[in-house]
């Protein structure tokens, strides 16, 4: 699958907003939107769009970025959620939510979401003791998540999750971080997400 490899901070400029891409320097002085909140391009600042359209769109693309999805699977998301009982936008975030690579991040293994989803791939993790490397693998109530034994005992895995270690975990993880390893107790709810967005903006692009 084709992945976005251009800069991580671009992203945020171009949604005005900041995505968290890059682990603790986005909470610094070195955070490229603190320093220069100008949307990449020629234009800057001009080409903002103002109607219901562009609203609508950078609400979209705003959560694939902070998730690191593409359109597709993001809109596949989307037509699973459509379909489920309940709220389209609540059940399309609760469902990101879910994916393997964020629970990483979530349990505190990684300082960014891309940078847990590229230790899902590498192979690192294990769910209900089996080998997954996916990272839109979905979890659900239950199922425990965990570094595997060879890799936990690396220096590398030692110091992500001590630099991780003030980072919350959300209600619906157990996380056991001194063994690496996080239970799914509850499914997410959409007060799990941990970053503004208008998910009915999102909803009613797909819907036209
Ligand atoms: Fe976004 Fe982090 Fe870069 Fe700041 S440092 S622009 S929050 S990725």
């Amino acid at each position: 699958m084709a992945k976005y490899t251009g800069p991580a901070c671009r992203q945020c400029r171009r949604e005005g907003t900041k995505l968290f891409l890059k682990g603790e320097r986005c909470f610094t002085d070195k955070c490229a939107l603190t320093r220069r909140a100008v949307i990449p391009g020629q234009h800057g600042m001009g080409r903002r769009m103002t109607k219901e359209y562009g609203t609508q769109l950078r609400e979209k693309q705003k959560a694939k970025r902070y998730y690191g999805i593409l359109e597709k699977q993001f809109r596949n998301y989307f037509e699973k959620a459509f379909k489920q009982e309940g709220m389209a936008g609540d059940n399309l975030l609760i469902m990101v939510e879910r994916r393997l690579d964020n629970v990483a991040y979530r349990m505190g293994i990684g300082e960014s979401r891309r940078e847990a989803r590229q230790l899902v791939r590498h192979g690192h993790f294990t769910v209900n003791g089996r080998n997954a490397n996916i990272p839109s693998m979905l979890v659900k109530p239950g199922d425990v998540i965990a570094v595997k034994d060879k890799s936990k005992a690396t220096e590398k895995f030692k110091t992500l999750i001590e630099n991780t270690a003030s980072r919350a975990v959300p209600a619906w993880l157990e996380a056991d971080k001194e063994n690496f390893t996080a239970k799914v107790v509850s499914m997410p709810t959409r007060d799990s997400v941990d970053f503004e967005i208008e998910e009915h903006l999102i909803v009613e692009l797909y819907s036209k």
